[in-house]
């Protein structure tokens, strides 16, 4: 009989070290937008507090005139964290390309959820279904903040556990669409989602098209508003959560290269 137990003293194979390590501490999160967003011409506001942490938002101070303007948001559900960190990482790695964008940032929509690892807030709110009206105040305050620009792009990030990859909600009529080209862009990291039905929608190699109109869903999404708001181009990103961390970071950040790269071509 053989055993599978290593001798005593033979060399244990540890894993590698994980590139993004630490993506459900929010402080640091913190620290990293602020130690970046001078490097961007960012400015950083605390646009609010949510169950007791910082809610912040960061915008362009000034940009070129004629700057496309680009809606960012992540981690509106809090055990999704490879949004929150890709979309730290992207601009980390691209402050050349992003000072010559007229952003607005949300970097972390619910930081209780982000710690606990839950998708809901403390309450136990689902806070992307929350958009349709302004009776919370943070979803109040976050909806004037998005109301104040036109956007050429808004790209908000998320994860799903039931997800066999990488796909997207691309929402917007604009032609030609970005949606292949973005999928394309994150496969080598994850591979798209093969499933023909996500949650309720038809998908085809990763890509929910729909259109949206005030009865698709009565409870609002967050897209939902940039949608009906009139932004140009609104993609939902989604990464599969059981991938390894690093693998969905890297999808979300390709993902991100992909559509500024189409937009300021
Ligand atoms: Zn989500």
């Amino acid at each position: 009989m053989t055993s599978s137990r290593s001798k005593p003293g033979a060399k244990i194979e540890r894993p590698a070290p994980l590139l993004h390590a630490h993506s459900h501490d929010y402080s640091r999160l913190l620290k990293r937008w602020r130690a970046v967003a001078p490097t961007v011409g960012l400015a950083v506001e605390v646009f609010a507090k949510a169950d007791g942490h910082p809610l912040l938002h960061l915008y362009s101070k000034k940009s070129p005139p004629d700057a496309p303007s680009v809606y960012f948001s992540a981690g509106i559900h809090g055990d999704e964290p490879a949004s929150t960190e890709a979309l730290l990482t992207w601009v980390e790695r691209n402050s050349e390309i992003a000072r010559r964008l007229k952003l607005r940032i949300f970097p972390c929509l619910n930081p209780w959820g982000l710690i606990h690892n839950k998708r809901s807030n403390a309450d136990g709110l689902d806070l992307n279904r929350c958009y349709h009206h302004s009776s919370m105040p943070i979803v109040a305050k976050h909806r004037r903040l998005v109301l104040q620009s036109p956007y050429d792009l808004a790209l908000i990030l998320h994860e799903d556990y039931d997800a066999l990859g990488a796909y997207l909600y691309e929402t917007s009529p604009a032609k030609p669409h970005w949606g292949e080209q973005i999928i394309a862009a994150m496969s080598p990291h994850l591979p798209p989602d093969s499933r023909r039905r996500i949650d309720t929608s038809r998908a085809k190699d990763g890509i929910i098209r729909r259109k949206i109109t005030s009865e698709t869903m009565l409870e609002w999404p967050e897209a939902f508003l940039l949608h009906f708001h009139g932004a140009t181009r609104v993609f939902t990103i989604e990464t599969a959560s059981e991938f390894h961390i690093d693998s969905r970071v890297e999808a979300h950040v390709a993902a991100i290269d992909a559509a500024i790269a189409l937009l300021i071509d």
